[in-house]
C-alpha cells in the first residue's frame, strides 16, 4: 500500500510519563505504516525541558507559529515532588501556560461520543464543546484579608497622573476583597476564537455572563461579542446555517442540561473552568475528551484533555500491565492531521484522519476497550485490553476497512 504524503510538516510536542509511552505506540501503529509521516520534533519531556532551560517550550510554540498546527503530548507541570524526582534546576512553568500565553487563544474542549458510553444527562444526544476564555478574571487576582474597620476603595491612576476612585466597601468589621482585571484585546480575540471555530466546525454559539448584576465587567464581554459579531460574523453565520445566542449564565445552566447537544458554549475563564469538568464527567471521561487550542490569528495546537496518567506510568515502570486509554491522544494527531490537510489541500491526509477516528469508536463499539470504558459502559460482554492490545485492536479495525 502506498503511503500518504504530507507536504508541510506538523509541530510535534512529545511529552512525559504514560501518555509518552502511549504516543510512540500510536505512532508505531497507527501512523506511520499508512502516512510519510512529516514532522517538527520538539521534546517537551521535562528531562529535555530542563536540560534545555525550557526554551524547547518556546521553540516548539514558535514553530506553532510558522507551520499553523501543532500536536501535543500530555506534560508534567513540575511542583516541589517533581524538583527532587527529576533534578530540576527549576521548577519550571507549566508547558501549556507558556504556549498558551504565546499563541493567545481559546481552548476548546468537546467529549468523543460513542455508543455504549452513555451521557449523565438524558437528553445529550450530540457533543457540547466548552469554549474556556484562558486570560485574567479570578485566575490574575489580587486579594486582601481586610482585618477591621476601614474603607477599601478602587484607584485608576492613568498616565498622566488624574485619578477615578470607586468606593467597594465600607468595612464596619473584618472582611475580604478581591481585584481582577481583564482586557478588551484579550476578550476581543476570544470572541473571534469562538465565531471562527463555530463557523469551522459548522455549529451553534452559545455565550453567557451575568451582565444583569455585573454592569460593566461582564457587559463588557457581552458588548464585545455582539460588535464583532454584528460586524464581522453576522453574514457568514447566515451563511453557514447556524445562529449566534447569547444569555445570563444560570439561563444557559438550565438550558444546557434540557438541550441536544451539538453547540459550542463559550465560557469566560472561571465558568469554562466549572463548566468542562461537569460536562467532561456528565459525558463519561477525561481519557475521551478532546482539546484545542485555537489562536486569533488561525494556529492550532491539539491534545488532550489528560494529564500524563503518573499512576498508571509507575505501574508500567514497575513490569505490571497497564490498561490506560489512547482515545483522547489519538483524537489530538485526527485532529492536527485533519487540519493539517484542510490547510494543504491534502484530501487524502483529511480521509485518513476521518477513518483512524471511525476505527478508534467502532473498535470500542465492537465491545473492545481500556478498563475504565469497561467500568462504565453499558454494553455487555466487552473485553479489556491493555494500553497495548487496545491500540494494535485499533489497527485490525483500520485495516479491516482500508
Ligand atoms: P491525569 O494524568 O489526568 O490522571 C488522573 C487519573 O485519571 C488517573 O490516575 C486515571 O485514574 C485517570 N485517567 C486520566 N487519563 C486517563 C487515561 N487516558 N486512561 C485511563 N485513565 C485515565 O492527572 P494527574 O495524575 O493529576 O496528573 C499527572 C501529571 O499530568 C501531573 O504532573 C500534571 O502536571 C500533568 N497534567 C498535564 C496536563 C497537560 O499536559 N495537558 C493536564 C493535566 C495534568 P486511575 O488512576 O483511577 O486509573
Ligand atoms: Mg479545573
Amino acid at each position: 500500500m502506498k503511503k500518504i504524503v504530507m507536504t508541510t510538516p506538523l509541530v510535534e510536542m512529545d511529552g512525559d510519563e504514560m501518555t509518552r509511552i502511549l504516543w510512540k505506540m500510536i505512532k508505531d501503529e497507527l501512523l506511520t505504516p499508512f502516512i510519510e509521516l512529516k514532522t517538527e520534533y520538539y521534546d517537551l519531556g521535562l528531562e529535555h525541558r530542563n536540560e534545555t532551560d525550557d526554551q524547547v517550550t518556546i521553540d516548539s510554540a514558535n514553530a506553532t507559529k510558522k507551520y499553523g498546527v501543532a500536536v501535543k503530548c500530555a506534560t508534567i507541570t513540575p511542583n516541589a515532588a517533581r524538583m527532587t524526582e527529576y533534578d530540576l534546576k527549576e521548577m519550571w512553568k507549566s508547558p501549556n501556560g507558556t504556549i498558551r500565553a504565546m499563541l493567545d487563544g481559546t481552548v476548546f474542549r468537546a467529549p468523543i461520543v460513542v455508543k455504549g458510553i452513555e451521557p449523565g444527562v438524558k437528553s445529550w444526544k450530540k457533543p457540547i464543546t466548552i469554549a474556556r476564555h484562558a486570560y485574567g478574571d479570578v485566575y490574575k487576582n489580587s486579594e486582601m484579608v481586610i482585618p477591621g474597620p476601614g474603607k477599601v476603595e478602587l484607584v485608576y491612576t492613568a498616565e498622566d497622573g488624574s485619578e477615578v476612585r470607586e468606593l467597594v466597601h465600607n468595612y464596619k468589621s473584618a472582611g475580604i476583597v478581591q481585584g481582577m482585571h481583564n482586557l478588551n484585546d484579550s476578550i476581543e480575540s476570544f470572541a473571534r476564537s469562538c465565531f471562527n471555530y463555530a463557523l469551522d466546525t459548522k455549529q451553534d454559539l452559545w455565550f453567557a455572563t451575568k451582565d444583569t448584576i455585573s454592569k460593566k465587567y461582564d457587559h463588557t464581554f457581552k458588548d464585545i461579542f455582539q460588535e464583532i459579531f454584528e460586524k464581522e460574523y453576522e453574514e457568514k453565520f447566515k451563511e453557514a446555517g447556524i445562529t449566534y445566542f447569547y444569555t445570563l449564565i444560570d439561563d444557559a445552566v438550565a438550558r444546557v442540561v434540557k438541550a441536544e447537544g451539538g453547540f459550542i458554549w463559550a465560557c469566560k475563564n472561571y465558568d469554562g473552568d466549572v463548566m468542562s469538568d461537569m460536562v467532561s464527567s456528565a459525558f463519561g471521561s477525561l481519557a475521551m475528551m478532546t482539546s484545542v487550542l485555537v489562536s486569533p490569528q488561525g494556529y492550532y495546537e491539539y491534545e488532550a484533555a489528560h494529564g500524563t496518567v503518573q499512576r498508571h506510568y509507575y505501574k508500567h515502570l514497575k513490569g505490571e500491565e497497564t490498561s490506560t486509554n489512547s482515545v483522547a491522544t489519538i483524537f489530538a494527531w485526527t485532529g492536527a492531521l485533519r487540519k493539517r490537510g484542510e490547510l494543504d489541500n491534502n484530501t487524502e491526509l483529511m480521509a485518513f484522519a476521518e477513518k483512524l477516528e471511525r476505527a478508534t469508536i467502532q473498535t470500542i463499539e465492537d465491545g473492545k476497550m481500556t478498563k475504565d470504558l469497561a467500568l462504565i459502559t453499558t454494553l455487555n460482554n466487552v473485553t479489556v485490553l491493555n494500553s497495548e492490545e487496545f491500540i494494535k485492536e485499533i489497527r485490525k479495525t483500520l485495516e479491516k476497512e482500508a
